[in-house]
């Protein structure tokens, strides 16, 4: 295992080691905690974002059901609520692609 040299007491530290364990100093270093904080806060603003994406795919695929199955009841004595169902459907699956596509563009816009 590689050994680091401690910045504040000199000593020797595990490069898997948390901390300096002459010392207790942090061994991950500033730069890993800020790159920390950066991935925390960009996984935050994407689960925003995987809301909206599973939102919209479940409003797909909610709206995909609803289109299949007012098609099947077109043409038939059901044929009113076929429609109905059918433009119902086609709204949602609709608004489903939208807000997935809004979102998944706000997420590449914002990530780069
Ligand atoms: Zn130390």
């Amino acid at each position: 295992m590689p050994l680091l040299k401690c910045p504040d007491c000199g000593g020797a530290v595990s490069t898997a080691a948390e901390s300096c364990p002459h010392c207790g100093r942090p061994m991950t270093g500033t730069q890993d905690i800020v790159g920390g904080r950066r991935v925390q806060t960009v996984e935050k603003t994407a689960k925003k974002f995987k809301g909206w994406i599973l939102g919209g795919t479940l409003a797909f695929f909610a709206g995909g059901i609803l289109t299949v199955t007012g098609l099947c009841y077109m043409n038939t004595d059901s044929d009113s609520l076929g429609r109905k169902l059918l433009v119902v459907g086609v709204v949602v699956l609709a608004s489903g692609l939208i807000a997935g596509a809004v979102a998944q563009a706000l997420a590449w816009w914002h990530h780069g």
